[in-house]
């Protein structure tokens, strides 16, 4: 397995302590496994159920909490169904638990005795638990301000949290200078995380009766779920499963949106804008590290960027828990999202969906389908 730079296209052996490429480019693998459909091992409940998908690791370095394999069941938010998938029932309470267990595996079997890596939240949290799991030793550093929930959970997990005062930018840097002798376990660079969070797109599949959705709206900061989607969806496309993309939305909170300024102006630069504060604290990224993947997903995919004001985060927070569905304020942005979705262009089919509406107990699978993932446990962010 090689790492490749998405921007210049230069090979690195996945064994690099290089976090990205000297341009600055982020890695993608050269050579992804194919999907086949008859590899899937279908009594295996967890995303290690497409074990023949995912980068090849001897058996006794897998580690696994029992993720994946999220139950999709319907929802609905301004009269509008459409079909959540609950990634909050992940074992540490995020989605990016899928993205964890690849990563972790892979740095046991590179022999990792010791991560380094920078959030302040739900990618720590799975982080922390994964290597207590494998015996790795993890560093977190933290920005100051980040959720006290959050943070006793990291603790919990025996992780060292190492507080930086200032913007977020300090706690990547800090987390950078301590890579020089330790091992960068970022979820924003690593290209093993999406490996991880493309099983989303096999789940959705396999769920829907082995059929893509015609749209889905993510939460997006770095944007690893709906990067992890385009490339899961793209191999099921590959393979001649599905006949066409499911729509890419992203969605981010109006305050911090540098993909929304991307897309909206057509700009060839990462744009340099403020930090603004918002109960979205999962997406609140300034300097997305895959910006132009991203941009290519949506645009390729005929979906869109689109942003929401805090206030809307908080109805669709509000609506989905009278639904018994207690998602963190990240979560609900892209439920928020629906709510301008009725705007959004949606391709044709997609028009159809949004007036749909399935009778109760109707079964899933004869349905049309918008899928939202529901990615955080409000457990996390009480208030
Ligand atoms: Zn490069």
């Amino acid at each position: 397995m090689n790492f490749r730079c998405f921007d210049c296209h230069q090979e690195f052996p996945a064994t690099t302590r290089q976090w990205c490429c000297a341009c600055g480019g982020a890695f993608e693998i050269s050579e992804r496994p194919r999907f086949d459909r008859d590899k899937i091992d279908t009594k295996v409940s967890t995303l290690w159920r497409y074990r023949a998908m995912l980068p090849a690791f001897k058996a006794e370095n897998i580690v696994s909490l029992g993720e994946g394999w999220t139950p999709l069941i319907q929802a609905r938010a301004y009269g509008l169904e459409f079909l959540a998938k609950l990634e909050f029932l992940a074992p540490t309470g995020s989605f990016k638990d899928r993205g964890t267990t690849v990563l972790v595996s892979f740095l046991k079997e590179l022999g990792v005795t010791e991560v380094v890596e920078d959030s302040s939240g739900n990618a720590a949290a799975s982080l922390s638990a994964y290597c207590a799991r494998a015996g790795i030793h993890c560093k977190i550093f933290v920005p100051a301000g980040a959720s006290p929930a959050k943070l006793t959970q990291i603790r919990a997990y025996g992780a060292e949290l190492i507080p930086i005062e200032g913007p977020r930018e300090n706690a990547s840097r800090a987390a950078q200078r301590a890579a020089q002798s330790s091992y960068y376990a970022s979820h924003a660079y690593s290209p093993l995380i999406l490996e991880g969070t493309k099983t989303l797109a096999y789940e959705v599949w396999e769920q829907l009766g082995r059929r893509a959705p015609d749209a889905m709206l993510f939460p997006t900061g770095h944007g690893t779920l709906l990067l992890g989607a385009y490339y899961g969806f793209r191999d099921l496309l590959e393979a001649q499963l599905i006949d066409k993309m499911p729509a890419l939305h992203a969605v981010q909170a109006e305050a911090c949106a540098p993909l929304y300024k991307i897309y909206t102006e057509n700009l060839t630069e990462l744009p340099d804008i403020p930090q603004g504060e918002t109960i979205a604290e999962g997406i609140r990224i300034r300097r997305p590290v895959r910006w132009k993947a991203i941009l290519r997903a949506v645009r390729e995919t005929g979906g869109s960027v689109v942003t929401v004001s805090e206030r809307e985060i908080l109805i669709a927070q509000r609506e989905l828990a009278r639904q018994g569905l207690y998602v963190e304020p990240t979560s609900a942005v892209a439920v928020a999202g629906l709510h301008a979705a009725r705007g959004l262009h949606l391709r044709q089919t997609s028009c159809g969906l949004l007036a749909f509406a399935g009778s109760a107990g109707e079964d899933v699978r004869s349905r049309q389908s918008l899928v939202i993932p529901l990615t955080g446990s409000g457990l996390k962010a009480p208030f």
